[in-house]
């Protein structure tokens, strides 16, 4: 079976999940949901990697945001603010 993971698959298990970066952070953890698709990391992009830590009954997630670092794995359209009108 599968253990890690990249931006973009589905979250197998509803869980805590490690999350590697590449180097410009040390490891830590998110709660991430099952069906949901890993995100991206902010500063490291498609590089951070997901290992399962600890599988999490669905029941006791209290629906939150992921972790900061990471993007939220909604498309949010980008406001670009029109500069000198
Ligand atoms: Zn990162």
């Amino acid at each position: 079976m599968k253990t890690t993971f990249t931006p973009g698959d589905e979250v197998p298990r509803t869980g805590v999940y490690r999350v590697y970066h590449d180097n410009h952070r040390l490891m830590h953890q998110a709660t991430l949901l099952s069906g949901k698709c890993f995100p991206r990391c902010k500063q490291c992009g498609a590089a951070v990697r997901f290992e399962l830590a600890r599988v999490v009954d669905d029941r006791f997630v209290i629906a939150s945001r992921n972790h900061v670092i990471l993007e939220d794995q909604k498309d949010v359209p980008r406001l670009v603010k029109a500069a000198g009108d």
